[in-house]
């Protein structure tokens, strides 16, 4: 189940923790599945993030299988660094700099066409979401605290 997210949101939702989303171009019909997951330390038996965050792409639809190590991404930079198995200007490399330059810049996303979407669970926890309000903000009610102030709390279509 694929259900529409704010693209106003999509750096907010990157670098929640634990997302999967998916980049759909409306018109050329394709899009990319990207799951982002951030490296956590252990500081003093406390688990904190780092601010990277590793990035795996599913090009193909396949389901669970076919998750491949795509890059690093640093959420302080927005940049990443591009995993070992992919070469400069690679198919994934390009599509991971779209992602950046989107996360810097969110209009690209709906000068380009492209739709962001979730798949049902919270961006941070990775739990199945329930309440409508929260399968709207990809962001279930106890993590939504954590979401910072420039969080947007509504679906604004148009950026
Ligand atoms: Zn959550």
């Amino acid at each position: 189940m694929n259900k529409p997210l704010n693209p106003q949101n999509f750096a907010h939702i990157f670098f929640a923790g634990r997302t999967r989303v998916t980049l759909k171009n409306e018109a050329k019909d394709t899009h990319v599945r990207l799951k982002i997951k951030e490296k956590k330390e252990r500081v003093n038996g406390k688990m904190v993030g780092t601010g990277r965050f590793f990035v795996y792409t599913s090009i193909l639809n396949d389901g669970d299988t076919g998750w491949d190590f795509a890059a690093t991404f640093f959420s302080d930079s927005k940049n990443y660094r591009l995993g070992q198995k992919h070469s400069q200007g690679s198919q994934v490399d390009r599509i991971m700099s779209f992602v950046s330059k989107a996360l810097k810049t969110p209009s690209i996303l709906s000068q380009k066409g492209a739709g962001v979407y979730h798949e049902g669970r919270c961006c941070r926890c990775a739990m199945p979401l329930t309440h409508p309000d929260s399968i709207v903000l990809g962001v279930g009610p106890d993590c939504l605290e954590h979401m910072g102030p420039n969080f947007f709390r509504t679906l604004l279509p148009v950026i």
